[in-house]
C-alpha cells in the first residue's frame, strides 16, 4: 500500500488500460489517442495554451521547462523552501544561469514579499524567470503561487512552475494565474506509474523560446507543440503510458475539478486530524499544509524511522522519509492521486497502533482514527 508522494497508487482501469498490446505511434489509433489526452491536459490546466508530454520524470520536465526559455548567463530568482527548490536551483546553475535565491525553512511557506521586493528593486530587468515549487513536498508545504506569479506578471520575467505534486491535488488555474510554464509528473496526481512528464507553455514563454540558446535536442519543447497541432509526437512516445494517460485523465473528468480539489482537502485535512489526536506534531501550519503529502516529526518515544520500518514490516504499507537534514527526524504520509477515505482511514489506524506500542498512549485507544473519520463525514 502506497501512502507515500509518488509513485501513487494506480486503478485498476489505468492498469487495464496499459495492459493493451502496444500499438505504432505514427497510426490514426495512436492520433485518437494524443488528441484526446491533450484536450483532457488543457482541462486540468485550466489552460488554453499548449500542454505537452514527454518520456521523462518530472525533473526532467523541469529541465525542458528552464532550458526553452533561457539562455547562459540569464539571471533567474528561484524560490527555496525545500530538496525540489534546491533542485531546481541546481539545475539552473548546471545550464549556466545566474541564480538569485529566496529560502525560507522547510515547512514553512516562501514569503511573495520578498519576491515582490526583488523584483520591483530589478528596474533594469535583468531577471528573466522566477522559479518556484507550489506545493514542496519534502516539507508538506503549499506557496502562495497566485501571489507570487501576481508580482512575476507586473515584472515581465517568465513564471516557471514545478506544480508535480499540485497538479490534480490542487487547482492550478495556469491561464487565470498567469503562470507561463508549468511542469508535473505522471505519478503524483495523475494517478499514473512514472514515465510521462508534462509542460505547459504560456504564449508568452514561445516568445521568450525564440531568443533562448540553451542547447536542447531532445528536449526541444517546440519540436513537440509542432508535432502536438498534428497529434503526433516527435519521437516514440511511451505508447502505453498514453493509453495510461487517457485513461486516468477521463477518470478525472468524470470525477470533476472541483471533487478532486475537494476529496484532497478532506483527505488532507483527516490526516492531520489524526496526527494530531495522536500527539504526532506536524511540520507545516494548516494555513499553508500541502494537499499532497503531510510530514510528520517524531517525538521522544515515536522515532520517525521505526514508524516507517513497523508500518512497512506490520502493515505492508510504506510511508516515506525526511529528506536532507529533515532525514530522520520526520515521516510524510502522501495523499495525492488515487486515494480515498479508505486509504487514510486504513493509514492513520497503523499509524496509530504503532505509535501506542511505542509507548506514546496519551490519548484514548481510537482517537487518531476517530478524528479523521469526524473529518471525512463531513
Ligand atoms: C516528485 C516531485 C518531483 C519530480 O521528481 P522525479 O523523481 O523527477 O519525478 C518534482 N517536484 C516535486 C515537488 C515532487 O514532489
Amino acid at each position: 500500500m502506497l501512502m507515500i508522494p509518488g509513485p501513487t497508487p494506480v486503478p485498476e482501469q489505468v492498469l487495464l488500460a496499459m495492459a493493451k498490446h502496444t500499438i505504432g505511434h505514427r497510426t490514426a489509433a495512436f492520433s485518437a489517442i494524443a488528441k484526446d489526452v491533450t484536450e483532457n491536459l488543457k482541462w486540468l490546466h485550466q489552460t488554453k495554451s499548449d500542454v505537452l508530454v514527454v518520456a521523462a520524470s518530472g525533473t526532467g520536465a523541469m529541465e525542458a521547462g528552464i532550458i526553452n526559455f533561457l539562455s547562459a548567463g540569464d539571471r533567474v530568482l528561484a524560490g527555496s523552501n525545500g530538496k525540489f527548490g534546491d533542485r531546481w536551483v541546481k539545475v539552473s546553475r548546471a545550464f549556466g544561469l545566474e541564480v538569485d535565491e529566496i529560502t525560507a525553512d522547510w515547512g514553512k511557506p516562501l514569503d511573495p514579499a520578498e519576491f515582490k521586493a526583488k523584483l520591483e528593486a530589478d528596474s533594469g530587468k535583468e531577471i528573466k524567470a522566477v522559479i518556484v515549487t507550489h506545493s514542496e513536498t519534502s516539507a508538506g508545504v503549499t506557496n502562495d503561487l497566485q501571489t507570487i506569479a501576481g508580482y512575476v506578471k507586473a515584472h515581465g520575467a517568465l513564471m516557471i512552475v514545478d506544480a508535480v505534486t499540485s497538479m490534480g491535488a490542487a487547482s492550478v488555474p495556469v491561464d487565470d494565474w498567469g503562470l507561463d510554464v508549468v511542469c508535473s509528473g505522471s505519478q503524483k496526481g495523475y494517478m499514473m506509474p512514472p514515465g510521462l512528464g508534462i509542460i505547459s507553455v504560456s504564449d508568452k514563454a514561445w516568445t521568450a523560446y525564440e531568443s533562448a540558446t540553451l542547447p536542447k535536442f531532445y528536449f526541444d519543447l517546440k519540436a513537440y507543440s509542432k508535432n502536438a497541432a498534428k497529434d503526433l509526437t516527435p519521437f516514440t512516445p511511451p505508447v502505453n503510458l498514453y493509453f495510461a494517460l487517457q485513461a486516468s485523465l477521463q477518470m478525472m473528468r468524470k470525477e470533476g475539478l472541483e471533487s478532486i480539489f475537494a476529496r484532497h482537502t478532506r483527505l488532507r485535512d483527516a490526516t492531520r486530524a489524526a496526527m494530531r489526536a495522536i500527539n504526532m506534531p506536524l511540520l507545516a501550519a494548516d494555513d499553508v499544509a500541502s494537499t499532497a503529502a503531510t510530514a510528520v516529526m517524531g517525538t521522544d518515544k515515536a522515532d520517525a524511522v521505526q514508524i516507517i520500518k513497523q508500518c512497512q514490516s506490520r502493515f505492508d504499507m510504506s510511508l516515506a522519509g525526511g529528506q536532507d537534514h529533515l532525514k530522520g527526524k520526520i515521516f510524510r504520509i502522501g495523499h495525492l492521486g488515487f486515494m480515498d477515505d479508505r486509504d487514510v482511514l486504513t493509514a492513520t489506524a497503523a499509524i496509530e497502533s504503532i505509535v501506542r506500542s511505542m509507548g506514546q498512549d496519551s490519548f484514548t485507544p481510537g482517537a487518531g482514527v476517530s478524528a479523521a473519520a469526524q473529518v471525512l463525514m463531513g
